[in-house]
Order: C-alpha cells, then sequence, then structure tokens
C-alpha cells in the first residue's frame, strides 16, 4: 500500500520547484501555503489513524503548542524561530507522552472522547492565560529569515514560504514512508488487527500506540511552529475542537490509511472550503455557514461509497511494482540456543482456570521434549483453547505452573514468554492484510533486530532490514511458500495464509511452536501437504504442540496425545493407545462406533 507510490513522491518533488517559479497569483500561493501546513497535521493522522488505528479529534491543541511557543518566546524573549521550533517540539513531546500515557490504554470510544476532552481544554486553557493573551491572542510576530550575504532574507508569506512549507512535508512524507517499511513500521501497522498478535510477535502495543501519538503531534507541532509565522498572529480559534474535526476530515476524505491521502484530503477541502463560502451565500441568497452543511453531506457519501478515501481509487491503478530483492547476500540472523533433542521443552504442571463458576482448564498437566509433536485434542469446549492461551500467557492462570526451557514463565506476559522462543500461529489467521506475505512473515523477525523509528525514518537501518527480509525468505521457502513471496497476504487462500503464519512463527527463532487448529478450513491436499511441513519441521528438531480437530492429521503427525473432557485431562498416550483407548472412543471418537 505504501510503496507503489513512489511516483506520486516524484511527481510532487518535481512540481515543488516548478511551482515556486511558475508565474502563478499571489492568491493561489497562498492557498497551497494553507494546504501545505494542513497537510503536515493530516500526515500525523494517517500515522495515527489510518496505519494505528487510533482516532485523535485532538491534533490542532498541539498544532497550538507549536505556535503559542514560538509565538510567546519569540516576542517576549527574543530567540531565533529556529530555535522556539525546537522548544515547541519538545512541549509538544511531553505533552503527548503524558495525554498518550494516560488516554492510550483505553480502548473503544473513550481514546476519541478523551481526545476531545483534550481539545477543548487546551483551547480554553490558551483562551484564558493572560501571558497568552487570550481569546486575542499574540499579535506582531516576524516572519520567518534566514542569513544571507546582504543581510537576512526574508522568507515571508510568499513562494519562499511555500517551498520551505512544502519541502518539510515532502521530507516528512518520505520519512513516514520510509518509516511504515521498516522493523518499527511493521509493529505499527499490525497495531490495528488488535494486540493479540502484534503482543505474540514480541512486539509491546502500548509502547508503539503512544509512539505513533508522539509523532503525530510533532507533525502537528511543526505545522503550527510554521502557521505562526505565517499568518504572523496566533488566537486559540485556529487550535480549537473545530479545526481538530477538520484535521480529521480531511484526511478521511482524502484517504486515511494512504501517505498521499493527506495532501489530497487537505487540498480539496481547503480549495472546496473557499468557493463554497462564496459560491453558496451567492447562490443562496443569505450569508451563513452553508459549507458546513455541505461538507456535512460529502463525507457521508464519501463514507459510503468511498470509505478508504479518494486517495484509494488513484491508488487502486498504480503500478505496484514486487519488492526488489536485495538481501542476497545479507547476513543470517543471529540464532538461539535450542535445547537437544530429548531435553524438556515445556513442563505444564497441574494448570488451572476458573471462568467464575466454570472451571474451563481443571489441573491439567504434560510435558513435551525437544523434538517431539504433541497433540491437544478433545471435544468442543473441552478447554483446549484456554489451556494454550494459558501457556502462551494471554491468560493467567488461577493456579499451577508453566516451565519452559526450565524456567517458571507463569508469571510473564504474552509478549515475555514469545521472546523466550515459544512462538504460535492463530485458530482465526491474524495478518497484516495489505502487506506482502514476505513482509507478513518478516513481522515474525521483530524481536531478533534492533532498529528504531528514527533509524528507520532516516533509512540507515538498511543491513538489518536486508537481514530480515533474507530470514523471511528463508522461513517461507522451508515450508515451501517461496512461490508466494511477493503476494499481497490478503489475496490468500486459507491454506497459503496458515502457512505463512507458520513461517511467521518460525521467524521468531522459536524453540517451541504453537499451532491453533492450524487444519480447520484446510482441503484435504492442504492437510497433507500441512502434515508433510510438519513432519518436515520435527525432523529440523522442533518442538511443537498441535492443537487440532482434525483427527486424521493428528493422529498421523504426532508423537504423544493429550486428551481433554470438560475441562479435565482425559488420558495421554501414544497415537496407538488413545485409538485403542475406551474411554476416549466414549467420549471422542464415539462417534466412529
Ligand atoms: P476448546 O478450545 O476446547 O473448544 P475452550 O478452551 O475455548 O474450548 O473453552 C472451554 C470452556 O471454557 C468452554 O465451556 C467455554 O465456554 C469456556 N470459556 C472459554 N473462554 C471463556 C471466557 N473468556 N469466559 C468464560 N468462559 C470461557
Ligand atoms: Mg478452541
Amino acid at each position: 500500500m505504501f510503496k507503489k507510490q513512489n511516483i506520486a513522491l516524484w511527481l510532487l518533488s518535481a512540481a515543488v520547484p516548478l511551482i515556486a517559479v511558475l508565474p502563478l497569483p499571489d492568491f493561489w500561493i497562498a492557498q497551497l501555503n494553507y494546504i501545505g501546513l494542513y497537510s503536515l497535521v493530516c500526515l500525523g493522522l494517517v500515522l495515527l489513524t489510518g496505519v494505528g488505528g487510533l482516532t485523535s479529534f485532538g491534533q490542532a491543541a498541539f498544532v497550538g503548542i507549536g505556535a503559542y511557543t514560538t509565538a510567546w518566546l519569540t516576542l517576549n524573549t527574543g530567540l531565533s524561530p529556529w530555535l522556539t521550533l525546537f522548544v515547541g517540539l519538545a512541549f509538544t513531546a511531553v505533552s503527548a507522552l503524558i495525554v498518550g500515557m494516560i488516554t492510550l490504554r483505553m480502548s473503544g470510544h473513550y481514546l476519541p472522547l478523551a481526545t476531545i476532552a483534550w481539545g477543548l481544554s487546551l483551547y480554553y486553557l490558551m483562551g484564558n492565560l493572560d501571558a497568552l493573551g487570550k481569546y486575542d491572542g499574540l499579535l506582531g510576530l516576524k516572519s520567518l529569515s534566514i542569513p544571507g550575504v546582504n543581510g537576512d532574507i526574508d522568507i515571508g508569506q510568499g513562494r519562499l514560504f511555500f517551498v520551505l512549507t512544502w519541502a518539510i512535508l515532502l521530507a516528512g512524507a518520505i520519512a513516514l514512508l520510509n518509516l511504515l517499511d521498516s522493523r518499527p513500521g511493521r509493529a505499527i501497522r499490525s497495531l490495528k488487527g488488535g494486540t493479540q498478535m502484534a503482543e505474540a510477535m514480541g512486539i509491546s502495543t502500548f509502547r508503539y500506540k503512544v509512539t505513533i501519538f508522539v509523532i503525530a503531534a510533532l507533525f502537528a507541532s511543526v505545522a503550527g511552529w510554521l502557521l505562526a509565522h505565517f499568518q504572523r498572529t496566533v488566537n486559540p480559534s485556529a487550535f480549537g475542537l473545530k479545526m481538530g474535526i477538520e484535521y480529521l476530515f480531511m484526511t478521511v476524505v482524502g484517504g486515511v490509511g494512504y501517505v498521499w491521502g493527506a495532501i489530497v484530503g487537505a487540498g480539496l477541502i481547503k480549495l472546496l472550503d473557499d468557493q463554497l463560502q462564496v459560491l453558496l451565500p451567492a447562490l443562496i441568497g443569505t450569508s451563513g455557514s452553508y459549507e458546513v452543511i455541505v461538507f456535512g453531506i460529502a463525507l457521508v457519501l464519501v463514507l459510503k461509497y468511498l470509505p478508504d478515501g479518494l486517495w484509494s481509487v488513484v491508488a487502486r491503478k498504480l503500478p505496484r511494482p514486487p519488492r526488489a530483492v536485495d538481501w542476497q547476500n545479507a547476513e543470517a540472523l543471529p540464532e538461539r540456543r535450542k535445547p537437544t533433542h530429548g531435553e524438556r521443552v515445556l513442563s505444564v504442571q497441574a494448570i488451572r482456570k476458573q471462568f467464575g463458576g466454570l472451571v474451563a482448564v481443571n489441573d491439567i498437566s504434560f510435558n513435551i521434549e525437544a523434538g517431539q509433536i504433541v497433540g491437544l485434542i478433545g471435544p468442543n469446549g473441552a478447554g483446549k483453547s484456554t489451556t494454550f492461551n494459558l501457556i502462551t500467557g494471554v491468560l493467567r492462570k488461577t493456579s499451577g505452573q508453566v516451565n519452559f526451557c526450565g524456567e517458571d514463565i507463569g508469571h510473564l506476559s504474552s509478549r515475555e514468554i514469545s521472546r523466550k522462543g515459544m512462538a504460535r500461529t492463530f485458530q482465526h489467521v491474524k495478518m497484516i492484510p495489505d502487506m506482502t506475505v514476505l513482509e507478513n512473515v518478516a513481522l515474525g523477525a521483530y524481536m531478533r533486530g534492533s532498529s528504531g523509528v528514527l533509524s528507520s525514518m532516516l533509512r540507515i537501518n538498511k543491513t538489518e532490514e536486508q537481514r530480515m527480509m533474507k530470514e523471511a525468505q528463508r522461513q517461507l521457502e522451508r515450508i515451501g511458500m517461496g512461490a508466494y513471496l511477493h503476494e499481497q497476504a490478503g489475496n490468500l487462500a486459507m491454506g497459503p495464509q496458515r502457512l505463512m503464519e507458520i513461517a511467521r512463527a518460525l521467524c521468531c527463532d522459536p524453540a517451541l511452536l504453537l499451532l491453533d487448529e492450524p487444519a480447520a478450513g484446510l482441503r484435504h491436499k492442504e492437510k497433507q501437504g500441512l502434515a508433510q511441513v510438519l513432519r518436515q519441521l520435527q525432523g529440523e528438531g522442533m518442538s511443537i504442540l498441535l492443537v487440532e480437530h482434525d483427527m486424521d492429521l493428528v493422529m498421523d503427525v504426532c508423537d504423544h496425545l493429550v486428551v481433554m473432557e470438560f475441562g479435565t485431562l482425559l488420558t495421554q498416550g501414544t497415537p496407538a493407545e488413545i485409538q485403542a483407548s475406551p474411554a476416549v472412543r466414549a467420549a471422542y471418537l464415539g462417534t466412529e462406533h
């Protein structure tokens, strides 16, 4: 979704200097300046809302922090605006960090509501502080200037300001595109699908939510700094809730999932707004903010007919060149020490889970030795998934103990457990549909890398990125998925999707692989393929816990079976013993008689 838009990047980079020298009327340059400023805020919203799935109505408040900081400081201390920019960014980062830490643990409607509250309170704060000129704001700012040979060069409000704003905007867009196509970027893109998968890959979802909240705020703060020196005055009305809503509106109309959607949306809304403010009163005959009504209707129509925004139409038409393969010579990622054959990998001792009065898992015990495939079977509702979730740390045990490679992991979170080398797949495939198979699988290698947001934005993460891609390719080829590398994950059939999840889990370099119903929804041939993959992995020394409904598969590949019924352990043994067990026949295989 992000790579293929490089054409747009080249076009825009060429258009900016061209527009600067063309004899466009000043009115249009001013319009483009506003569009550049708004786009910068919208760019932050693309990351926060479009990619990260966190809706904020409060971005205008961060614009206000950037604007007021530079206004107050340049007027009262005479500091250079090039310095106050960084003071403003620091203020913004601290406030976004505090607001983010408090609100980002909230889910559902609470986050948007909290950002509304934040936007409102900052608006009233700006309007009531004497030092900030109350609702009149601060007047008489200087425009930006740069030192030149014959004195300072005034950047002013015209073409130079246009070049500055759009250069910043372009740099921001490139940084964002770089970020989204990187280790932290893949982590950010996994946020929208819920936290379970991301955490199972070792990603701290909360940390990334706060991170993108701060980044979006910083984009807004830069826009505020520019705006203050563009308008040469600041007052609260530009930073209130109405503007906060408008920024979100622009981004959604343009295409909240696309970097270029931000610019398209900001441009369209700004131009329409101006035209409608003149046109509508002339048409209707009385003055009033009729454009608001038109925008309201337009938003509903866009949401209904183009829910991914206007840019989605263009994005679909743009060519999608496959990722350039530049990692052949990359060094392999380091691997953890794995238990040797026969060593105990997992020891589950009397684990128990109660949901109120229901005992879903009743003192279950079993072991897994290195190189074994252990099947966990039982009728629907027997407690298999709950057991799986207790082992992987998704649910907290009521009692009992789980040892992994000799270490008690009972108190650890699913993220910490995955970092210790337990990798899993999901009963319902969890992936990022608009990323390629290769990129999805590379998400599994997250904890084997270390590049952060800044190095990714600056593209100085290349070596590590190549190592991750090489590992992802290796794991896909290992399970026979080599032909699917550059395929869009969302376009895959169920079978390849499940194999992709296994490759992703293998990318974590696990000591134990946990598969939750990997054969569900597969066709007969695909099941045979899966069985072969599992046997091959076992041959390579992998230890596997398999929760599965499909009896043929389980009997075929498992060394040891654990049978559950109504939360309790019915029996355990080899497939042959289980098949011969009268208790199991009665409880589970009884239908075959
Ligand atoms: P299985 O995976 O073997 O089909 P589960 O582990 O999903 O079974 O469920 C075992 C029992 O625990 C079921 O009776 C189910 O209704 C109950 N259960 C599972 N999760 C919860 C929950 N979060 N709250 C209450 N009951 C639950
Ligand atoms: Mg289940």
